[in-house]
């Protein structure tokens, strides 16, 4: 008995080494994680037959910025926020040939603030309304910017209550509005995020495919001219399976979130 003790006490010890050591790989190993993620980003492309490359955002929010100068070290460029306030203090602390993808819920207040003070935005990717369209639009134009900024329409694709993301029904409409109202936006495509819980099963990322054909037929555009944003740490193989060509992932590559990944409430008051 004495010695089982023992010895189980030396296995903690020995185990609890260990646990420094993995917790220290843990936070250096943001470089490794994004390399893995690249492999399996190439084998699930591969696997499916596709030749369109697929690209991926990696989703920063509630991240410090050593972690994603870590990843642009290690080549990565296209980043992702969720909140406006992020993306503020970010982008001016880390280089500016980033591509930042804003992929939170944009209140129309916040949309002046980031289209000027982010000239490296590369996209947009939750337009829901025609309202934040405008925004977008008007925005874009008064910075100067040369270019349109890419913008992507949200679907909420899992037939639940959601504040964001519109109906698939509603899709054309939007994406119409901002083809054809919209010059200083480009549409870019679509962008799910699967089921309330952040989660996604093979019918979100079918319905937003469907979303896309039904969006190409009525504006007379190539579907494959249109992207599909869809598919997360957990699931993203099987959404580049099924046509994605913008995958979203956080936790995979910078490790677990302080606080949930559900945009629930506003930064607090003064920081916003
Ligand atoms: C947080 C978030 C992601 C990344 O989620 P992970 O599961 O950490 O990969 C992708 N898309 C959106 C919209 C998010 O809010």
């Amino acid at each position: 008995m004495a010695t089982v003790l023992f010895l189980s006490s030396s296995r903690r010890v020995a185990a609890q080494a260990l646990a420094r050591s993995t917790s220290t790989m843990a936070e250096k190993s943001v470089a490794i994680a994004l390399q893995d993620v690249i492999s399996r980003m190439k084998r699930a492309s591969e696997g499916a037959g596709r030749t369109q490359p697929v690209r991926l955002v990696a989703v920063s929010k509630t991240k410090p910025v050593e972690a994603l100068q870590e990843a642009y070290d290690a080549g990565q460029r296209v980043f992702g926020e969720n909140y406006v306030q992020e993306m503020l203090d970010k982008a001016p602390a880390l280089p500016s040939d980033i591509q930042w993808h804003f992929i939170g819920h944009l209140q129309s207040n916040k949309v002046k603030a980031i289209v000027e003070n982010v000239p490296n935005l590369a996209m947009v990717e939750t337009v829901d309304s025609t309202k934040l369209a405008d925004k977008l639009n008007r925005a874009v134009d008064l910075a100067g910017r040369t270019e349109p900024l890419a913008v992507m329409v949200q679907v909420n694709t899992s037939g639940e209550e959601s504040k964001f993301g519109l109906e698939p029904g509603e899709c054309v409409a939007l994406a119409k509005h901002i083809v054809q109202s919209c010059p200083k936006l480009r549409l870019a495509g679509l962008m799910t995020i699967g089921m309330p819980d952040y989660s996604s099963r093979p019918e979100n990322f079918q319905c937003l495919a469907d979303c896309r054909a039904k969006v190409a037929a009525e504006l007379g555009l190539v579907p494959e001219h249109l992207e599909l944003s869809m598919g997360m740490s957990g699931d993203f193989e099987q959404a580049i399976e099924m046509g994605s060509t913008n995958i979203r992932v956080g936790s995979t590559i910078f490790g677990a979130r302080e606080y949930p990944a559900r945009p629930k409430s506003p930064p607090a008051a003064g920081q916003a």
